[in-house]
């Protein structure tokens, strides 16, 4: 009857794996499972190194880390997404410049990002917004021409395309999510990909909290010591078990995700073309991943009674995110820019429920009653 919002879907190979995880005799990180799960990942999307993490805020710390940005140091980073984008480099001391949205999806304005670029600009930071990619032949050139790092917040973005290259492979490094709210998951979970190899020596030592035992593991050094800074990332074996079973079974996940989007966006349409609604654009260089599937309401008070609309009909909408410039911890050291469009995509965007089992029956009987609601 209720329709959750979410609800983390389990292959049922889970317990199996976690269980031959616990008795391999190796259950803390950089296991058999580990090192399978980052093997796959490396064949499937391209990605120089991957390093299983705890979570994509920690895969973001690391990269930030990775850039050796500090205090002095600018990073441009859009103002709608999740905290953790801006405090893994916040943590590092560097001065965050919220760049605004563009004016067709909620990803980073690509056109307006060249006039925040300063002599002290080191990095974009950027995310791919429902897994929908950014532009990101412009921002690659950009970075390039003023020499910046760039970081894909990919935790939306598995399975996910530009111009045929995957999603946290165009950038020099890319951030990924396996908590329970995304499209697979171990609970919390994450990964570093890194696609510059010049890194990849360097993101091994800050994994293991500052050592050479990856190094050590492989044999290649007689004894691990402390030669950088770092932290523990690594998730523990138990916990990539999870992700283990999750991406054997990625194809099936991801196909039936993808349709739960295309039959959202065909039921949908009709509103969106009496301009009632607006619907997810997709420019010709992207794909589509089945992560978040949104609609944009006229403004706030119209968006907050749908939500309410729904609530009453037993389904579970959200929106989000609270633009990080105006945020309470933000807020007072900001610049001052008004960023209209982050705004905007904060007061108008519904979430809508997006499951695995979420069934046909069910995405139609939502789409019904957004369309009731405009009747
Ligand atoms: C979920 C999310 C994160 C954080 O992922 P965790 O694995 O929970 O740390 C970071 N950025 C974006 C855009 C996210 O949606």
């Amino acid at each position: 009857m209720h329709i959750p919002f979410n609800r983390p879907y389990l292959t049922g190979n889970e317990i199996d794996t976690m269980i031959k995880a616990a008795r391999a005799g190796q259950i803390s990180g950089n296991g058999l499972y580990t090192r399978k799960c980052q093997r796959m990942l490396e064949k499937a999307y391209g990605f120089r190194r991957a390093l299983l993490t705890t979570s994509c805020t920690d895969a973001l710390e690391m990269a930030a880390i990775l850039t050796r940005v500090g205090p002095g140091d600018e990073v441009i980073i859009p103002s709608f997404t999740f905290v953790s984008t801006a405090n893994a480099f916040v943590l590092r001391g560097a001065k965050i410049i919220f760049a605004d949205s563009g004016p067709l999806n909620p990803n980073i304005d690509a056109e307006k990002l060249e006039e925040l670029i300063t002599p002290r600009t080191r990095a974009i930071a950027l995310v791919h917004y429902a897994g929908i990619a950014c532009d990101m032949d412009r921002i690659m050139e950009l970075a390039r021409r003023h020499n910046l790092f760039v970081i894909e917040d990919a935790a939306h973005s598995i399975d996910s395309f530009h111009r045929g290259k995957a999603l946290g492979s165009i950038g020099h490094f890319g951030a990924f999510s396996y908590h329970e709210t995304k499209n697979i998951m171990s609970g919390e979970g994450g990964c570093l990909a890194i696609n510059d190899k010049s890194f990849i020596e360097r993101a091994e030592i800050i994994w293991e909290k500052g050592t050479n035992r990856v190094a050590f593991q492989r044999g290649e050094v007689s004894q691990y010591e402390w030669v950088d800074i770092g932290s523990s990332f690594l998730p523990s074996e138990v916990i990539s078990a999870i992700l283990y079973a999750q991406l054997r079974e990625l194809k099936k996940i991801q196909k039936r995700r993808r349709e739960i989007w295309h039959r959202y966006y065909q039921r949908l349409k009709p509103l969106a073309d009496q301009g009632k609604i607006g619907l997810p654009w997709l420019p010709d260089y992207a794909t589509v991943n089945g992560h978040i599937f949104y609609i944009t309401t006229a403004g706030l008070e119209e968006r907050d009674r749908l939500l309410k609309y729904l609530a009453r009909k037993h389904i579970h909408a959200v929106f989000h995110y609270i633009p990080l410039h105006s945020s309470p911890y933000y807020k007072d050291k900001h610049d001052g820019r008004d960023l209209p469009h982050a705004r905007r995509y904060f007061e108008t965007i519904i979430r809508l429920p997006f499951y695995y089992e979420l069934e046909d029956h069910q995405v139609d009987y939502i789409a019904g009653v957004v369309a009731e609601f405009y009747k």
